[in-house]
């Protein structure tokens, strides 16, 4: 099979042209689901991410800087019917990319276009305030973009980081430059494709891949950059922090978590079991709001610890274009991680393990989903992140030991609930320590309408929703004494 690409890979898209990176360089891209090479990309340096911040300053001197935010929601509502039209090539594109099954590969590209729908709609709708104030004075704020917007994007989820980052960022009239991952980088190109076509004037929109500590250093160092969007790691995260601190920039950033589930004994759970298991599968275990951490009640642990066991013997891992419940993992490289994570288990006891299919490629990265049960709340694997499909099964007592351990790490992205007790929900709600609390769900489907972003090590700043195109603007106080 060929990949639908209807661009070069090998170029970036400034200010409205393909063009070759200044060094001339390329990298393999590899297919994670059998270590093959699936085309080179563009190698992107300094020079080039300088060439695109000058770009998107253009622009915004420019026709998108004079446009009305009813013209840009207008190019983000186009923009999204023709990711809509192209959501099968861009599955199979990041089918191979990202190794993720077709399925899950076709939901992201479903939520990229109605994060250009929902951005699109909100445009023209975010509104200033009038202050009462002194006699004589009228006071107005009003909503102002930052300028140009930097935004490094990793490789589990590249639509739906896109969608949500650059969509809010574009909506509020800003010009964006965006670094996506080395290891996955296929969707953010097809996507500034799209956009041209959409209509979005040249240098609004700038794709420059290339390596982390080169092209993304670049970016969030550089001077003429007025705001960046950082989702990735934490050792990273703070390297984009301090980079953009010197500049004096503000930052948003999401870095991931341990995210807790807390089962409790009256809990429903025919209704909790899939999503206590989907929630730390989904994208082989690679997402940032991945659930982790299973806590349950003693009443109820032995049963769910069976129920999960029995669904993780039915879970099947193979080649992302099979369509299984689970694909690889991104690369060797993540494959080495979470393998050396499941070797510092080796003390704990193993519930249940997932089977790889027998014809998957040996060359693949491919890993067991494994179950851990009676994990103690401050072992490695129930403290830190290991972004592979990966939980751990924590018994608890009481209502207070449980929020203690959901507490208990340096990470606060996501948390649910699993009772029918009310007031349980609501107390709970309040004092866990989260981005996002869920009751008697995982995600909610994943709304592009809901703020999300973390506390702690989970990062700062929300994304997503409404919340969003606050944070990628900024607020001018207008203070008129009139008389
Ligand atoms: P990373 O944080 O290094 O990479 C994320 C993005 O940052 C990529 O686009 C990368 O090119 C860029 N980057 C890397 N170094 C940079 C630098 N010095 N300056 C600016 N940008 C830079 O993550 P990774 O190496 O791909 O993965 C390592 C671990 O990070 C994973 O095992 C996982 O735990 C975590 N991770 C979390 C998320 C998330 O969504 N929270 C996403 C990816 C990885």
């Amino acid at each position: 099979m060929t990949l639908p690409l209807w661009f070069d890979p090998t170029l970036c898209l400034i200010g409205g042209r393909w063009q070759a990176p200044r060094g001339g360089d390329t990298l393999p891209l590899i297919n994670p689901s059998d270590g093959t090479e699936i085309c080179r990309i563009a190698r992107g340096t300094a020079p080039d991410i300088d060439t695109a911040v000058t770009a998107a300053e253009a622009a915004l001197a420019g026709d998108w800087g004079r446009m009305t935010a009813t013209e840009r929601g207008r190019i983000l509502s186009r923009l999204g019917q023709l990711v809509l039209e192209r959501v099968e090539d861009l599955a199979v594109i990041e089918a191979w990319d990202v190794g993720k099954p077709l399925t899950q590969a076709r939901a992201d590209a479903v939520a990229l276009a109605r994060y250009c729908e929902f951005y699109g709609g909100a445009a023209d709708k975010v509104m200033g305030e009038t202050i009462p104030y002194l006699e004589g004075y009228t006071v107005y704020t009003l909503r102002e973009p930052h300028g140009v917007t930097g935004h490094i994007v990793p490789w589990n989820y590249p639509m739906q980081i896109i969608g949500r980052s650059v969509g809010a960022a574009l909506a509020m009239g800003n010009a964006c430059v965006l670094k996506p991952a080395e290891e996955a980088c296929l969707t953010a190109l097809a996507f500034a494709d799209l956009a041209k076509q959409a209509g979005l004037p040249a240098g609004a929109l700038n794709v420059v891949p290339g390596l982390g500590a080169e092209a993304g250093a670049a970016l969030s160092a550089h001077p003429g950059v007025h705001h960046i969007s950082f989702t990735g790691s934490v050792a990273t995260g703070a390297l984009v922090q301090q980079a953009a601190g010197r500049n004096v920039v503000p930052v948003t950033l999401e870095l991931g978590g341990k995210s807790p589930q807390l089962v409790f004994d009256d809990a429903d759970l025919d209704t909790a079991l899939p999503f206590l298991v989907n929630a730390g599968c989904q994208n082989a275990g690679q997402t940032c709001s991945a659930s982790s951490r299973i806590l349950a009640q003693r009443g109820v642990y032995e049963e769910v610890k069976a129920r999960m066991a029995a669904s993780y013997a039915e879970l099947t891992v193979g080649p992302a274009m099979e369509d299984l419940r689970v694909g690889p993992l991104i690369s060797a490289r993540q494959k080495e991680i979470v393998t050396g994570f499941l070797d510092k288990g080796a003390d704990l006891t193993i519930a249940a393990q997932g089977r790889i299919v027998d014809h998957a490629p040996e060359t693949g990265a491919y890993v067991r989903p494994t179950l851990f049960a009676d994990v103690p709340p401050d072992h490695a694997l129930a403290r830190d992140e290991i972004f592979g499909p990966v939980q751990v099964l924590i018994p608890f007592d009481t209502e207070e030991e449980a929020i203690a351990i959901a507490n208990g790490t340096d990470y606060g992205l996501v948390a649910s609930i699993w009772t029918r007790d009310g007031a349980r929900q609501m107390r709970l709600a309040k004092r866990l320590r989260a981005g996002q609390v869920f009751v008697n769900n995982y995600g909610a489907g994943g709304g592009v309408e809901l703020p999300f972003g973390g506390v702690g090590k989970s990062g700062h700043g929300r994304e997503k929703g409404f919340e969003a195109l606050y944070g990628f603007s900024q607020l001018k106080t207008v203070a008129a004494r009139h008389g």
